[in-house]
């Protein structure tokens, strides 16, 4: 699709996406808070970790180290005893580094910079996104396999192209980017799921390059 395309179709796809949102969202602790620590907690544990297991280590998580502060001062042990039963560890010794760093160079605040998040350990270009807009509310796209899934459908976009066209999405105020891009994200979760999309029930349907395929529905 061309850039032209894309924009024009934009605008309906984000009304529509945003409008099922409102009545579809799952209500997620996360999803309650703007603290740029507490999105990095949630982005860490969610990388590889169902939602579901998630909801049971992040308030215990954030009880015992509630400030990037206290979990910079904490011993290695103690983090990873917290984190036990999660899995995948290397997440908590990056989450651990990234906070020591935040305290030492950035005087205790998660930088908003997207390049600047890039150089904390364990961020990479999609935590980077996310910090930005779930954090920051930036009109900034945070691509990860959900939101990679929707777009390529939706837009029929080569994989190359998919951060791009996830950028040129963006709504201009940081509010509605916010939403938007936690839309997306449940989107790509709850109804355009990797073996069994429910397009007959989807908000974008009718606007769905995939979808509307013949042979597809
Ligand atoms: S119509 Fe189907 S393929 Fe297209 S976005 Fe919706 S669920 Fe995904």
């Amino acid at each position: 699709m061309s850039k032209q395309s894309t924009l024009e179709r934009g605008a309906a796809f984000r009304r529509r996406l945003l409008g099922w949102y409102r009545t579809a969202a799952r209500d997620l602790p996360w999803r309650r808070t703007r603290d740029p620590y507490r999105v990095l907690v949630s982005e860490f544990m969610l990388q590889q970790t169902q939602v579901s297991r998630v909801l049971d280590y992040y308030d215990p998580f954030l009880r015992r180290y509630p400030t990037v502060e206290a979990l910079a001062g904490a011993r290695r042990s103690a983090v990873r005893e917290a984190w036990e039963g999660l899995g995948y560890y290397r997440r908590a010794a990056n989450l651990h580094r990234l906070a020591k760093e935040v305290v030492r160079h950035h005087d205790g605040v998660v930088p908003d910079d997207p390049a600047e998040l890039l150089r904390l350990p364990g961020v990479g270009p999609y935590t980077a996104g996310a910090v930005a807009t779930f954090a920051y509310e930036q009109p900034v796209a945070a691509v990860d396999t959900n939101v990679h899934r929707v777009i390529q459908r939706v837009f029929s976009c080569q994989t190359a192209k998919v951060a791009e066209t996830a950028q040129l999405l963006q709504p201009k105020r940081g509010k509605t980017a916010w939403s938007f891009n936690q839309a997306l994200m449940e989107l790509g979760a709850l109804v355009c799921t990797a073996r069994a999309p429910r397009c007959p029930t989807c908000p974008v349907s009718s606007l769905c390059n995939w979808y509307l395929k013949p042979g597809n529905h």
